[in-house]
């Protein structure tokens, strides 16, 4: 049978710690599923990237991995007890779930499905709040993402719509 995992992440934006997770993932499974949570959010500093720009971020860069994958995004809902629920119906069947994110574990588990915690990598550099507080800095950044995460944000002018949402009208 098919083994089909499942790894879900806001990925704003993609970056190589979320990179060598799912390489290891695809190890140890046939089909990975992504999850391109929040998929309903952008243009925020928190969550600048659309769900369109993270699924072209996440597609690209997993290109150089030997696995199928299937990239889709998912609306948060406002009920957590049903959210595995509404995962299940929106992707294809999976019957693991790869996660750091302890309120995406504790839901997981507690509908009965088994969970994998992968090896946090380098996470103090490796982390989204980093990356786009360097972007706004005007620091480097650059090596923290795979090369089709710097054309896509560049493709959509991610480095001036961050700093423009960051400004205020005074
Ligand atoms: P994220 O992009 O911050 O992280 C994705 C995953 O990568 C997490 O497991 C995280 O721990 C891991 N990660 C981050 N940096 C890493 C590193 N350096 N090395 C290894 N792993 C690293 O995304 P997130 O916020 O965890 O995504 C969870 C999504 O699930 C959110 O969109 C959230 O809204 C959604 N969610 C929604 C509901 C609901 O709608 N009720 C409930 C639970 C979760």
């Amino acid at each position: 049978m098919v083994q089909r995992a499942f790894y879900i992440g806001r990925f704003q934006p993609y970056h190589y710690g979320h990179h060598s997770v799912i390489r290891n993932i695809a190890k140890e499974v046939d089909e990975i599923i992504v999850g391109i949570g929040s998929a309903q959010i952008s243009h925020t500093i928190e969550n600048p990237f659309t769900a369109g720009e993270r699924l072209l971020m996440v597609s690209k860069s997993i290109e150089e991995f030997d696995v199928k994958a299937y990239i889709v995004p998912l609306e948060d809902i406002y009920r957590n007890d049903l959210w595995v629920a509404h995962v299940k119906s929106m992707v294809p069947p999976f019957s693991r779930v790869y996660s750091n994110n302890p309120l995406v574990i504790r839901l997981f588990k507690e509908e009965g499905m088994e969970v994998k915690e992968c090896p946090l990598y380098q996470r103090d550099r490796y982390s989204g709040t980093e990356i786009r507080r360097r972007i706004l800095a005007g620091e480097e950044w650059k090596h923290l993402v795979p090369e089709a995460v710097i054309e896509v944000i560049e493709e959509v002018n991610g480095v001036e719509r961050l700093k423009e949402i960051s400004q205020d009208d005074c």
